[in-house]
């Protein structure tokens, strides 16, 4: 049987984004509502599933073992309920362009085609527009978390990831 999933941006969803990049665990943060947000879709049946873009990579900032490392804290938070990750490593500007960095979509289409996920039943989850994009591309409905009265294209806009759980356990 297909599965319902919850496709999630990292950064500025399950973390606090900064401009230079999260891959110290001085500053990684987990805002308010997060874990009791995932645990709720988790409940519900949910895959959780992150696809993030970390071109900190390309630029030479950090190693994929950070990445991972933000990630297992991310799990040790709010109780180990995420399924899986995936993250684009790759900028076109320093190292190579490519369809895995949001807005491609291939990140999700792949995560979808190994977890059988039922696209109607399913959402991305992001707080920038290249979120939104890539979950269009590949056919989801997308939830945008944002400032009341941002420009965007996304199903829904909520102000965190807590109301967008909220509203995902109403549909
Ligand atoms: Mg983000």
């Amino acid at each position: 049987m297909k599965k319902k999933c919850i496709f999630l941006d990292r950064d500025g969803v399950l973390n606090v984004d900064r401009v230079d990049y999260v891959y110290r665990m001085e500053d990684f943060i987990i805002p308010k509502g997060v874990p009791e947000a995932l645990i709720a879709l988790k409940e519900a049946g949910y895959l959780l599933v992150v696809i993030t873009n970390q071109s900190g990579i390309a630029k030479g900032l950090y190693e994929r073992k950070h990445v991972f490392a933000i990630h297992e804290a991310i799990q040790k938070a709010c109780g180990g309920v995420l399924d899986d990750l995936y993250f684009c490593p790759y900028h076109e500007n320093f190292d190579s362009r490519s369809l895995t960095r949001k807005p491609g979509s291939l990140l999700i289409e792949k995560a979808a085609a190994k977890y059988q996920v039922d696209f109607n039943l399913s959402f991305m989850v992001g707080d920038h527009e290249r979120d939104i994009i890539a979950g269009t591309r590949a056919g989801l409905r997308t939830i945008r978390l944002a400032p009341e009265g941002e420009e965007t294209n996304a199903t829904f806009v909520v102000r965190d990831l807590l109301e967008a759980s909220q509203l995902i356990l109403k549909s």
